[in-house]
């Protein structure tokens, strides 16, 4: 086992109250692209355009087209070992809750129970000009690829619940994040670019309090040196083998 993943394990194990961060990283391996690596979204949709409040207003089809070639792998996509990993902690009794920027559900198909969805979700989506609620599978039945949804009540321009650039979060599941992360000992921060913010920003309320953290990603980040341990490599491969080793510690400490 490798050093790194021999004290995180050691580091779970001492902690009391962990909490989950995680970003579009963790999903890559569930075939959904993250936004800022080579060839993911943002390289080919100029966020401006495609995914702004203001843009949405104006031009809703340039949203919805884009939409339509990730609501397909949103749709198909399934939990990856990291989300199952996070979910197993959580029955452990070691993952209080997870703080996600994803829109795609997958923490909760997993069996995470506590999941804060900072950005919102792509399952529902509201009408602009009646306010009227609409599920995922009824969206996709008023109108999908190239077409706007519209309402059924007044045939108003129908937004996804998800938080574009420009719009504010939900301000109780902001409140309680960073509650969360104030009050945590340990902050696990997987598949995280820490670009956008104030989800970039809950790092830095638990290390205030001297929370641990521990960044699993693939790469490197701009708040790297937040961390105490930085876990290179897959969240897929490497959160499941943060956990197993954590279980192997705590079953010597019961015999
Ligand atoms: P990001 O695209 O800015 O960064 C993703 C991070 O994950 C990068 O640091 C990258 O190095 C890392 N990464 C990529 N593959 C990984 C892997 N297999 N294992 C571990 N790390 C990996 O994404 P972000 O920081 O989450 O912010 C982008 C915003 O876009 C989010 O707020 C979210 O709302 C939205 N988004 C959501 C989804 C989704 O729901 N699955 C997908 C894309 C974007």
């Amino acid at each position: 086992m490798s050093e790194d993943i021999e004290e995180v394990a050691r580091r779970i194990q001492a902690s009391k109250r962990i909490v989950a961060l995680t970003g579009a990283g963790i999903s890559v391996e569930s075939g959904i692209p993250d936004f800022r690596s080579p060839g993911g979204l943002w390289t080919r949709f100029d966020p401006s355009v495609y995914a702004t409040f203001e843009s949405f207003v104006n031009d809703p089809s340039k949203f919805w087209s884009m939409a339509s070639e990730l609501h397909p792998l949103l749709e198909n996509a399934t939990p990856n070992p990291a989300h199952l990993a996070l979910s197993e902690l959580e029955r452990l009794g070691k993952c209080e809750a997870v703080i996600t920027q994803n829109i795609d559900n997958l923490h909760q198909d997993a069996g995470s129970t506590d999941v804060l969805e900072l950005h919102g979700t792509y399952r529902t989506g509201t009408c602009l000009a009646c306010g009227c609620r609409h599920q995922y599978d009824e969206i996709k039945q008023t109108g999908w690829f190239g077409e706007v949804p519209s309402c059924k009540e007044c045939a108003g321009v129908i937004k996804p619940d998800v938080v574009l650039f420009g719009e504010p979060l939900n301000a109780p599941v902001l409140h309680r994040a960073v509650e969360l992360a104030t009050g945590c000992d340990l902050m696990l921060v997987v598949g995280c670019g820490l670009e956008v913010f104030p989800a970039a920003s809950l790092p830095t309320y638990a290390r205030r309090n001297n929370a641990g953290m521990v960044f699993f990603n693939v790469a490197s980040t701009a708040f790297d040196d937040l961390a105490d341990i930085i876990v290179l490599g897959k969240a897929g491969e490497r959160l499941p083998e943060a956990v197993e080793a954590y279980k192997a510690l705590a079953a010597v400490r019961e015999n």
